[in-house]
């Protein structure tokens, strides 16, 4: 089965690929697709917006993350707003270091990854899968592999590493992303009327 991945960004993209099942091709986003505006002012709101626009232009199955940095201290910040919370083309290190700035001395650094997947066809089918991971956000960075504020997050069900610590199987078996994934071929098989795997 054919998939078009609706996320641009490449370390998003590897993880989907590692995780699907290996019967589905995750296909490139068409290089045609300029930017999408993820506007909404939900998760889901934001997955779908670009899982439609994918599955419409390419006439096919498409898959779309959209991911959320809630934390407790900063009443569910940055959230929807993960990717711009350091301004609108702000940049990975840039938004980390605003949340290191602002939890600066604060002691409760409880927190948590937040992902909604949708997966859309081009007749109009939608679909979820979710998943979380909760954590507390380091001190300061550590870590060199991953993306996004994963230096700065260590998993509850982890060992004390951040996720930038581990390697990638370590960061899925835990991860939001990774939760959210494992529940897909159960959904696919439903859709598409396989045995449930
Ligand atoms: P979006 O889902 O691409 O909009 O991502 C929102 C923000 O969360 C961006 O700043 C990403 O870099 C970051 N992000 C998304 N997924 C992860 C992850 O698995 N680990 C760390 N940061 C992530």
């Amino acid at each position: 089965m054919r998939i078009v991945c609706a996320s641009a960004n490449p370390h998003k993209v590897k993880e989907l690929a590692r995780m699907l099942p290996l019967w589905v091709e995750l296909v490139s986003r068409p290089l045609d697709i300029g930017d999408i505006d993820e506007d909404a002012p939900t998760l889901e709101g934001n997955a779908i917006i670009k899982a439609v626009e994918v599955a419409n232009h390419a006439s096919e199955w498409a898959i779309s993350d959209d991911t959320g940095l809630e934390v407790d201290a900063l009443n569910g910040a940055p959230g929807v707003r993960s990717a711009r919370f350091a301004g609108e083309q702000a940049t990975d290190e840039e938004n980390r270091a605003l949340l290191l700035v602002k939890l600066d001395g604060v002691s409760n650094r409880s927190a948590r990854f937040r992902t909604v997947v949708a997966l859309v066809s081009s007749k109009g089918d939608i679909h979820f899968v979710g998943g979380e991971c909760a954590g507390t956000i380091a001190e300061s960075e550590r870590g060199a592999s991953g993306f996004g504020y994963d230096s700065l997050f260590i998993p509850v069900d982890g060992d004390g590493r951040t996720f930038a610590e581990m390697t990638g199987p370590e960061k899925d078996a835990v991860s939001h992303r990774g939760r959210a994934l494992a529940q897909l071929p159960e959904l696919l098989a439903r859709i598409f009327g396989l045995p449930t795997p």
